[in-house]
């Protein structure tokens, strides 16, 4: 943890402390912002916004670093970090919590679990919540619960006006929505209320299999999925593993095709489910009724940071040739080894394809299978086999590929194409609204619509 004396002491360039202020969870990105603020509390984010303010330069928030390379050039910019406002409030009862926005997913879960609860996150313990509320959220329970986004109740944030504001389904409304989806665009969050779900049980688990079986097992997977009912959320991966000893010894350096997935339900029920797959014979099987802590820990993300690329699509359909066109990319016969360390696809549906009543910007993730793609770059020179394979990945899913989604899109791109257009045009009213003279730098960049910004109204 950075020292810093006040609210006062901005971390500049030249700093001692600069290149651990400005740090990354991606080893990759190599932000230089025009200082860094570590506010303590809300007070102390409005402080540092105004200072951003005398100073002229714009305000980015982070909580954890894990998705800041869209930024690109930030010599002009405030980086917030907002990683020492910590609160954490758990009511069991009323089913709720109540976070600071630099509180990740691990303060929280294995606290929810002792009391049969789960929050809805995502697969790394490791992300910030607020983050990746903002940003929609697509976890284990999602085909049953939908987005973590949409069980937010409640921001605190700071605005570029140094407000600080409550906003809910009550007040502040439009931004409300906004925020459910919008990512950080409007303000810093400074706190975040949200519902989390009764669990009564869940078997998960993983199926390993030897890496040169991976094309049965993707198109067996894809064939069966389409007889899961909302409760089951499998993904199907093709990974491997470094030579590392934060990974669990049996998989050390070893690359395999796994079929991950959390049932909500019993044993018995999961278990038919994954007959087709079983009966290919796993080499491990992972498997079990387990609390719901056990979901942070099952998709085996790295905790540490680590310098990727990656690539993102949802597909709208897909077809055996989708599969085909990926393992051709990426699988054995590509040839390229472990060059992508990570290719994995989560089936979608379900609860992601409906709108919850007074659901957010991010209403819905649409989309058949949301594929999700990264290549280690150790070394500088991995780092054009690393991106040639993720373009060959690209063009494999092209014919199928529909909306992007935020939180998964980790280069520049156009936030346009993450909405539909009324929900754009939305969104930008909400900016114009809130923030029109750009103060605030969201990872993916929403601008303010011209002329008449939207009213603020309670
Ligand atoms: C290992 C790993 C696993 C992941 N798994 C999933 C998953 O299963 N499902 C899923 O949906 N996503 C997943 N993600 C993506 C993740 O949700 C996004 O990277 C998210 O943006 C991370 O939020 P953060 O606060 O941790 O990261 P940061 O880099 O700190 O923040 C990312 C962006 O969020 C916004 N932001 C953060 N804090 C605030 C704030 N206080 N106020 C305003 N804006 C703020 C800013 O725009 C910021 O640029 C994963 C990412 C990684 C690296």
């Amino acid at each position: 943890m950075i020292t810093t004396n006040s609210h006062t002491d901005l971390v500049r360039p030249g700093d001692p402390r600069y290149d651990e202020a400005r740090s990354s969870f991606n080893l990759l990105v190599d932000q230089r912002p025009a200082a860094v603020a570590f506010p303590a509390d809300a007070n102390e984010v409005a402080i540092a916004v105004a200072q951003a303010h005398r100073e002229e330069l714009r305000v980015a928030p982070q909580a954890t670093g894990h998705n800041q390379a869209p930024l690109g050039d930030m010599s002009d910019t405030l980086l917030l970090n907002v990683s020492r406002l910590q609160e954490v409030r758990v009511d069991p009862a009323a089913r709720s919590v109540r976070v600071g926005a630099g509180v990740k997913w691990d303060r929280v879960a294995p606290r929810l679990s002792a009391h049969g609860l789960a929050g809805l996150h995502g697969s790394s313990p490791d992300v910030g919540i607020a983050g990746y509320s903002l940003g929609g959220g697509m976890g284990w329970l999602a085909r049953k619960h939908g987005l973590q986004t949409n069980a937010v109740t409640a921001f605190e944030l700071v605005t570029a006006d140094g407000e600080q504001l409550r906003v809910d389904a009550e007040h502040e409304s439009e931004l409300f929505w906004a925020l459910r989806g919008g990512g950080g665009n409007f303000g810093v969050v400074t706190a975040i209320e949200f519902g989390v779900v009764e669990v009564d049980e869940l078997y998960a688990g993983a199926l390993f299999f030897p890496i040169e079986r991976v094309a049965e097992v993707l198109h067996t997977w894809n064939d069966a999925r389409g007889s899961f009912p909302e409760e089951f959320m499998s993904w199907a991966s093709l990974l491997h593993f470094p030579p590392i000893p934060d990974v669990p010894a049996f998989a050390r350096g070893r690359s395999y095709a796994v079929v991950m997935a959390a049932h909500l339900g019993t044993a018995a029920e999961g278990a038919a489910l994954l007959e087709p797959l079983r009966a290919l014979g796993a080499e491990r099987d992972t498997f079990a009724s387990v609390p719901p802590v056990v979901l942070g820990d099952l998709a085996m993300d790295p905790l540490d940071p680590v310098p990727f690329e990656s690539t993102t699509a949802m597909l709208d359909t897909a077809p055996a040739a989708a599969i085909d066109a990926l393992l051709a990319a990426a699988g054995p016969a590509s040839g390229r080894g472990p060059t992508v360390s990570l290719l994995q696809l989560r089936q979608m549906g379900g609860a992601l394809a409906r709108e919850a009543p007074g659901a957010g910007a991010r209403a819905t993730l649409p989309g058949d299978l949301c594929m999700f793609a990264l290549g280690a770059v150790i070394e500088p020179s991995m780092g054009e086999p690393v991106n040639a394979a993720l373009a060959d990945i690209d063009a494999a899913v092209a014919p199928y590929r529909g909306r992007e989604y935020l939180n998964f899109v980790e280069r520049p791109a156009q936030a346009r194409g993450f909405f539909d257009e009324a929900t754009w045009a939305r969104l930008r009213a909400v900016k114009a609204a809130y923030d029109p003279d750009d103060r605030f730098r969201g990872n993916h960049h929403i601008p303010a619509s011209e002329g008449a910004a939207l009213r603020r109204a309670a």
